[in-house]
């Protein structure tokens, strides 16, 4: 890494989705004054969710990009800051830690990672266009939109049929499309979906096509051992083919499972001391919004622990968190702002 001027941080958290989003508004409420990384395109994979029912504290369903936005400006409120660059690459080698973005250098005393994971897809053209419009990837944020209606799943490992008869729920019929004639996922499960009565299984199949412009109204399928093709008319398509966690920019320095989850304890530390991971980039099961919040938290909780323990921790930046009490503008610094003014003092070598 070469030597440009570092900004000095007590705390970086990479990823600004729900995870790294929660992550700062408790740090910041700890005292601690975390600079967010969220990237060119902030926000998290929520903002690719046309809405949610099931984030608590809203009865009527919120959107995924407004409850994005809700977040980001509560983060905000208590002084958080963010930056529209990317994480590109990291070094946890010494008792600091340094991240590179392609804007400059940053030096902190602690490190939450939150940078998410995305859902495999297929590479059909529509795909992505239909996405949100009878493309799904998470059947647990949208069965609730297939009511009586007829949707497909692809895959044949844990997720894809947990999802099924999840879906099954909700939807009068759900297929399940699978490239194989056996399932990757655990027996019980693969169990229950053959026990249910509007579940049908399509071995050795394959999707073709899309079709539907503005919405999905069916989906060409193949089979791949007798090359039988087949109109399936679905109102939705839940793909579950896997999910790939961001975990470029780390470089090898962290552990991780298997299938490139970060691995973390269950109170989010990492194998190194002073980094933690929360969101999706750790959770291959759940990879839920209210889970991922949850987790921020308590990684805020504990690099704000880990912060305040360490010796030569940076001092808090200055920052000015909005006043809702009408009296004057608190400051989180030492030194105070201005009203009016956010105050940040930075310490440049
Ligand atoms: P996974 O185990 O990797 O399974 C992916 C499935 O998608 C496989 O059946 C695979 O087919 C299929 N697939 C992959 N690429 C495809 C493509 N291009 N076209 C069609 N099909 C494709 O992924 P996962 O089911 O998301 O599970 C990931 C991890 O989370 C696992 O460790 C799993 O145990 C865990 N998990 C656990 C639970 C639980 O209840 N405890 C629930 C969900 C997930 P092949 O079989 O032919 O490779």
């Amino acid at each position: 890494m070469s030597e440009k001027i570092r900004q000095e941080e007590n705390l970086i958290i990479i990823g600004g989705g729900p995870g790294g989003l929660s992550a700062s508004i408790y740090a910041a409420r700890n005292g601690v004054a975390p600079l967010v990384l969220n990237g060119p395109e902030p926000g998290g994979q929520i903002t690719t969710t046309s809405e949610l029912e099931n984030y608590p504290g809203f009865p009527e369903p919120i959107g995924g990009f407004e409850l994005s936005q809700k977040m980001t400006e509560q983060a905000e409120n208590f002084g958080v800051r963010l930056e529209y660059e990317s994480a590109e690459e990291v070094d946890f080698s010494g008792d600091k830690f340094i991240v590179k973005t392609e804007m400059g250098e940053y030096i902190a005393d602690s490190i939450i990672i939150a940078t998410g994971a995305e859902p495999r897809t297929l590479g059909l053209a529509k795909e992505d266009s239909l996405r949100g419009n009878g493309v799904s990837y998470c059947a647990t944020c949208d069965a609730a939109f297939f009511k009586n209606k007829e949707v497909a799943i692809v895959g044949g490992g844990d997720t894809a049929l947990w999802e099924a008869t999840f879906l099954s729920k909700f939807a009068s019929k759900v297929y399940i499309l699978h490239r194989r004639d056996k399932f990757r996922g655990a027996k019980i499960l693969g169990d229950r979906v053959k026990a249910k009565e509007n579940i049908e299984i399509l071995w050795d199949t394959e999707v073709k096509n899309l079709q539907g412009d503005n919405k999905l109204e069916g989906i060409q399928i193949f089979n791949n051992k007798n090359g039988e093709e087949k109109l399936l008319q679905v109102d939705g398509m839940f793909v579950a083919i896997g999910h790939k966690p961001r975990t470029e920019c780390l470089m090898g320095q962290i552990e991780l499972d298997d299938y490139g989850y970060i691995v973390t304890d269950n109170k989010q530390h990492t194998n190194i001391s002073g980094v933690f991971a929360c969101g999706d980039v750790q959770d291959p099961d759940y990879r839920q919004v209210v889970v991922a919040a949850g987790s921020g938290a308590k990684a805020a909780i504990e690099a704000s622990e880990y912060i305040e323990e360490k010796e030569d921790s940076f001092p808090a930046k200055e920052v000015k968190i909005k006043d809702f009490t009408g009296e004057k503008n608190e400051d989180s610094s030492e030194a105070g702002a201005e009203e009016g003014e956010l105050s940040l003092s930075l310490n440049l070598d």
